[in-house]
């Protein structure tokens, strides 16, 4: 990574304290945009007792409470469907003729809300930031960039405009075109960089070869750009990717256009390093996932949900909105590039979450232990739900698939090590069923982490 972490000159030359400043001079201001402009916003801060004016620092804001979650925010939309005829939500802050941009996420749960909706003004800043972002990936003017998501059109729509602004040249394909033809694309087009979710990259490495005749290692990226899901965060991912195309793999994510990061180009994952604080103050502001009490989120390590507020958004900013993603802060210097911001590694949705014995579980915390014993196992597994989440009554139930050389004779061994892993780690004693390697399906969309076997019943 470059030493010019941050896009606005004058912050690379900042302390963290005086960043911190910056932040909050923007913040009062923008405050004061949604409440003048939003009837929603209006009415959450008359509700808490607060204005704008009152909100100068970072601890103010933390005490604010929560304004939107993903449901309101679809109950928002609604809203302004029924009043307004437009799907844009209460919250929306311009004149509904301003926009310029709107795009939604997949809509895999529930109606789809339109959380990527920009004015010029907010394209041409997030997007630059979100260029920027991957430029510390090292992409710039010539680069082409393999671009495979199964919501191509939709979210991450962003990023392209991002790509562009360095130069770069995209290779737009929606992801369902599936991996046949999107490595025909690859084949042809010669990319520099390929960007996708952890679990396509990781498809590719035995696909390629049967359509291709040659290993990924043969596209000769210079890197890997990966979001959508916790994969390099994991140890084993991380080095079977880079080893398997011969390459840096970069993790990055800016969700609904905020808490843009993107991690170092180490050996080891340091999580995703906060290079836009000045768009918004999502590694600043945690609350507990489950009783969204604030969490003191200058303390390394600290864990909580993140809680988005835009510093400079015209559109649909966040104001106080907890989207879910439960986090682990790092505020000491990154050991591996020196960047002395803000990191944060993605532990789970909140509403992801198990709670087994009243202690609180996360799938990627299984699973991070799970893919340790990979060679004797690949990998892929499911945690089996017998009701909805988050409680759980034990045990935890576990489907994994065991590797290629392992036999019948070895699986009860391997169980008890993998439960004793667990066990030491996280306090659970799953029980664990083996399938055969290739068993669970995994392809281009997001792999997901449950079975969910009430949903048959
Ligand atoms: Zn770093």
């Amino acid at each position: 990574m470059g030493r010019d972490f941050y896009l606005v000159p004058e912050l690379n030359t900042m302390s963290q304290e005086e960043i911190r400043r910056y932040q909050e001079r923007k913040l009062t201001r923008q405050l004061k945009y949604c409440y003048d402009n939003s009837e929603l916003y209006r009415q959450e801060f008359d509700k808490a007792g607060a204005s704008p004016e009152d909100i100068k620092t970072m601890d103010d804001l933390r005490r604010l409470p929560i304004f939107m979650t993903k449901d309101d925010e679809r109950k928002s939309a609604e809203d302004s469907l029924q009043k307004y005829g437009h799907p844009f939500g209460l919250h929306l802050c311009a004149p509904v003729e301003d926009l310029y941009l709107t795009g939604t996420t997949s809509g895999t749960t529930g109606t789809p809300t339109f959380s990527y909706t920009f004015t010029e003004n907010d394209i041409n800043f997030t997007g630059r930031h979100l260029g920027h972002r991957l430029s510390l990936a090292g992409v710039g003017k010539g680069d082409r960039v393999a671009f495979f998501f199964a919501l191509g059109i939709y979210a991450t729509t962003m990023t392209l405009w991002g790509l562009r602004g360095l130069g770069a040249l995209p290779i737009d394909i929606d992801a369902r075109a599936g991996t046949d033809l999107l490595l025909k694309f690859i084949d042809l087009t010669r990319p520099t960089y390929l960007a996708c979710t952890p679990s396509l990259a990781e498809f590719l490495i035995d696909k390629t070869p049967r359509v291709l005749d040659k290993e990924v290692k043969d596209f000769g990226l210079k890197g890997l750009l990966t979001t959508g899901e916790i994969g390099i965060a994991i140890p084993e991912i991380k080095k079977k990717l880079e080893s398997a195309y011969g390459c840096r793999a970069y993790d990055y994510w800016a969700p609904a256009g905020n808490a843009i990061g993107i991690s170092c180009d180490s050996e080891e994952y340091y999580g995703l390093h906060a290079v836009a604080p000045d768009l918004c103050t999502s590694y600043d502001d945690l609350v507990d996932p489950v009783t969204k009490e604030p969490v003191d989120s200058d303390v390394d390590g600290a864990t909580g949900e993140m809680v988005h507020t835009n510093l400079q958004r015209e559109a649909c900013p966040a104001v106080k909105y907890a989207y879910g993603d439960t986090v682990q802060i790092f505020t000491r210097e990154c050991p591996g590039c020196g960047f002395k911001g803000r990191r944060a590694k993605l532990i789970g949705r909140a509403d992801d979450m198990l709670t087994v014995k009243g202690v609180n579980v996360y799938p990627a915390a299984i699973k991070d232990i799970v893919t340790t014993f990979v060679p004797d196992v690949t990998g892929e597994m499911r945690i089996v739900l017998e009701s909805p989440p988050p409680r759980v009554v034990p045990p935890v139930r576990l489907k994994i698939e065991h590797g290629k050389d392992i036999g019948q004779a070895d699986l009860p061994g391997l169980a008890n090590r993998i439960s004793a892993a667990l066990h030491s780690t996280i306090k659970i004693r799953p029980e664990i069923e083996f399938v055969e390697p290739g068993m669970l399906p995994k392809e281009t969309r997001k792999t997901p982490v449950f079975e969910k076997n009430y949903e048959q019943k």
